[in-house]
């Protein structure tokens, strides 16, 4: 395609709705027609990024091979499209503000005042056309965070309507709103969209499609009156259903003509349809399991689902690969912590467990228990970032018989560093952006089973963490049976840990969820499950 088309996702009535799940819907579809698409997000909090931010506030952090932490909506462009984000995918005002503030004080702006337009909105403007001038793409959708009216969202609508104006019928907008269903009357109600239509037409944005979530059926006669007051054509008007899973969003999407309806408003000649039928193989195994595998998730952000995002929907891609319904408890780690009886009964009936990523010591001695009690009873084990390092001091205390041993990040004096800061951390202060981001090379010890997982030696994942298995260990480690089986190769760290005298235990220190797609389903997960299902 000649020009890049620009398409910005707004969000009206309330948050929530599943913008991302949308955008990445619409960038499937557009995929699968044969298009290049890219999906980026603006978040329009202050944070610089979100990787400072509690999982209670935002949910999990996502993390980009590129070593971005971003929000967790960029993992379902990528779980969608099976396409790589980078940092430029994901932006806060906060980055915004920075790189502004940063040229004011270097004397960039030559004595001018600085201000929201023109300076905000031309960086804004700025970091949606990078996508699009590096010429890759046909399609950059934008999504815009937050909800149209909020006074932070203001100069996104702003630069949307700028955009708008100067690219024509380059460029157009998709609102989601909320359609609500009021029981007592029994009706569904279309003031909220109209009202949030009219805010953006305040700013002066028209959008071009509405698509409206609702828990009840949208009838024709709700679909012309949001046409009718929201100047909108009648088949720009999409429903969006309550669907059991997202994976059905693309479908309903399609079935709606979302997709056509996009290309025509941008001008793009059609034709045919696009080509889902690996998607709906995905479907159909995820909807007819022939097996079924328990699952616990050790972690102490169990409350929120959304804190472990990426590791819920790596279990759905794999399970689903295998044929299997994965059943994922999440266990809250502090739980443990009561009673060896607790522990028993909370586990036994697993077959399998997966200690949990996550920082500080809230909650560690449940994780302890947790991995003890996988060691010892055999039970499959998968211990992620955290969770790798917790087995590893798990099997200091318990095997090596170093009752004091620990990571340096929960007991900085402990006689026995088996997890240590990592060297080029020791100066840093800083805590936005400065842990071990983004992707390495891990070579892999031929015969382990985490070769078996990957069937190569060499392979890449991505990592966010400060500390790091502590080598001067090693010898009495492997000694004892826990061994370094996958080694960076110029660092030398230790990046997976195994016994060789457990049907499945294997600690990682990267993050293999960030890589799992519906597409490719990631090694590891699958492996975990296949254990599980054969120590049932
Ligand atoms: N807190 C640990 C570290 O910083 C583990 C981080 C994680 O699990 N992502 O090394």
């Amino acid at each position: 395609m000649q020009n890049t088309k620009y398409i910005f996702v707004t969000g009206g009535v309330t948050s929530s709705l599943g913008k991302g799940i949308i955008a990445s819907s619409l960038a499937l579809l557009l995929k699968s027609r044969g298009y290049s698409v890219t999906i980026q997000k603006f978040d329009p909090y202050l944070n610089v990024d979100p990787g400072t931010l509690n999982p209670y506030e935002h949910g999990e952090c996502f993390v980009t091979d590129d070593g971005a932490e971003t929000d967790l909506d960029l993992g379902h462009y990528e779980r969608f499209t099976n396409t790589p984000t980078s940092q430029a995918n994901n932006v806060t005002t906060g980055r915004i503000y920075q790189t502004i503030l940063e040229k004011e004080r270097k004397g960039d702006y030559l004595g001018g005042t600085v201000q929201v337009i023109p300076h905000v909105t031309d960086e804004i403007k700025r970091r949606i056309k990078i996508l699009g001038t590096e010429g890759k793409f046909d399609f950059v959708i934008t999504e815009i965070g937050g909800v149209v009216g909020d006074i932070e969202s203001l100069p996104f609508i702003e630069t949307v309507r700028q955009m708008k104006w100067e690219l024509g019928k380059n460029a157009i907008v998709i609102h989601l709103t909320y359609v609500p269903y009021l029981a007592a009357a029994g009706e569904l109600k279309t003031k909220p969209t109209q009202h949030s239509v009219k805010e953006m037409l305040q700013q002066g944005v028209q959008p071009d499609i509405i698509v409206c979530r609702a828990e009840h059926p949208i009838t024709e006669n709700i679909k012309d009156k949001i046409a009718l007051f929201c100047n909108v054509d009648r088949d720009n008007v999409i429903e969006s259903a309550d669907v059991d899973t997202i994976y059905e969003v693309p479908l309903r999407m399609l079935k709606e003509k979302l997709d056509i309806q996009v290309l025509s408003k941008l001008g793009v000649k059609t034709q045919g349809e696009p080509d889902l039928e690996n998607w709906k193989g995905f479907l159909y195994r995820l909807h007819n399991p022939k097996s079924e595998v328990n699952i616990g998730l050790v972690g102490k952000y169990v409350e929120l689902k959304d804190a472990y995002k990426s590791i819920s929907e790596a279990f759905i891609h794999a399970g689903t690969f295998l044929n299997c319904k994965v059943n994922l408890k999440l266990i809250h780690s502090e739980g443990l912590e009561k009673s060896e009886k607790i522990v028993k009964d909370t586990l036994s009936s697993l077959d399998g467990i997966l200690v949990a990523p996550g920082f500080g010591a809230r909650g560690i001695n449940g994780k302890i228990s947790a991995i003890k009690y996988a060691r010892e009873n055999n039970i499959p084990f998968f211990g992620i970032c955290l969770g790798m390092q917790m087995a590893v001091v798990e099997f200091a205390r318990n095997v090596l018989k170093k009752k004091d041993a620990h990571s340096v990040e929960m007991l900085p004096s402990t006689k026995y560093p088996v997890i240590d800061i990592m060297e080029e951390q020791k100066k840093i202060t800083n805590m936005g952006g400065t842990m071990r981001l983004g992707a390495y090379p891990c070579h892999l010890k031929k015969g382990s089973k985490v070769y078996k997982a990957y069937q190569k030696e060499d392979i890449s994942e991505r990592h966010r963490h400060r500390y790091e298995f502590n080598n001067k260990f090693l010898k009495e480690f492997e000694e004892k049976g826990m061994i370094a089986t996958g080694i960076n190769p110029t660092s030398s760290l230790v990046e997976v840990v195994e016994l060789t005298t457990h049907p499945y235990f294997i600690g990682v220190q990267f993050h293999p969820e960030y890589k799992s797609t519906v597409e490719t389903p990631h090694p590891l997960f699958i492996s975990f499950i296949k254990a599980a299902s054969l120590s049932k």
